[in-house]
């Protein structure tokens, strides 16, 4: 069950290789969690799997996704030193396994909020009762918490059908979730209700919420800047452009993939998702 579901979240995670080898993969005793400041009292914690959102202060700890399951300790050791180990909160941005693995351990303690397909997706894969999110919305709730407001806003149909963005009112910082990577291509779920147009859409509206000094804190990669964003979203459209004009020419997604993306963006190709697979996906995402 435990490894099956692990297979399972990194195959979401948008790793093809083979499960023999992601079982010898999935071997957390030498990862380490960082702990980067953002700025004021939010922190980003880097492991193995999305990004940790971390609120710290007089209230207590609020965190944002918690990465696998064999990590809850490592990631309980890093937040005790920001204040608590036991946060109050645990925010969900999405149901993939490698940004709630670890639910079922804090769901023990912690409230977690999420958007209700978060809830139905979890309750779909067989997840514990303890990894549930017990306070689900529909287009937006706030958490009022160490001072400021934390909202999650629903993205709808983007990377999945089940994502928020967080936003640190007083803080001036969002956490992106899995709509940024930064530097690199975009995973979209579309077997988890993710379109690429609905992903350009989402990103359009998070770039227009926040100012030129906002943090931003991606799903996967190094903390970033609204500058950063917006690089990585002129990518996603220009990319899915150039990959549309030519599925209009009545070109196969083989010829395509054979003709390859200006070499620009060969650098964006690099991490998660490579160039052949972000064709096939913008391919597979627009009717002809
Ligand atoms: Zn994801």
């Amino acid at each position: 069950m435990k490894a099956s579901k692990l297979i399972n979240s990194m195959l979401l995670a948008g790793s093809l290789i083979a499960s023999g080898q992601l079982l010898a993969q999935a071997d957390y005793s030498n990862v380490n969690i960082q702990t980067i400041p953002v700025r004021g009292n939010i922190s980003m914690l880097i492991g193995a799997g999305g990004n940790i959102g971390v609120s710290a202060g007089d209230d207590g700890i609020l965190i944002i996704d918690d990465q696998f399951a064999p990590l809850a300790d490592k990631i309980r050791a890093a937040i005790a030193d920001l204040g608590s180990d036991t946060p109050k909160f645990l925010l969900n941005t999405h149901f993939h396994g490698d940004h709630t693995g670890s639910n079922a351990d804090f769901g023990m303690n912690s409230i977690i909020v999420a958007h209700e397909n978060v809830r139905s997706r979890l309750i779909g894969e067989n997840s514990p009762a303890s990894a549930l999110p017990v306070v689900t919305f529909d287009d937006d709730v706030t958490v009022h918490f160490n001072g400021e407001d934390i909202t999650l806003i629903h993205m709808p149909a983007g990377h999945t059908d089940t994502d928020s963005v967080v936003m640190f009112s007083g803080s001036n910082v969002i956490h992106m979730g899995d709509h940024f990577f930064n530097g690199g291509f975009p995973f979209v779920d579309m077997a988890n209700g993710g379109t690429v147009q609905g992903y350009l859409n989402n990103l359009e509206k998070a770039l227009s919420w926040i100012g030129d000094d906002t943090a931003v804190v991606p799903g996967h990669g190094p903390l970033g800047t609204k500058q950063d964003l917006l690089d990585f979203y002129n990518v996603v459209k220009d990319t899915s452009t150039t990959i549309r004009v030519m599925k209009s020419q009545q070109m196969s997604k083989e010829e395509i993939v054979a003709e390859g993306l200006d070499a620009q963006y060969e650098s964006w190709g690099q991490g998660f998702i490579n160039e052949q697979r972000w064709i096939e996906t913008v391919f597979d995402s627009y009717p002809r």
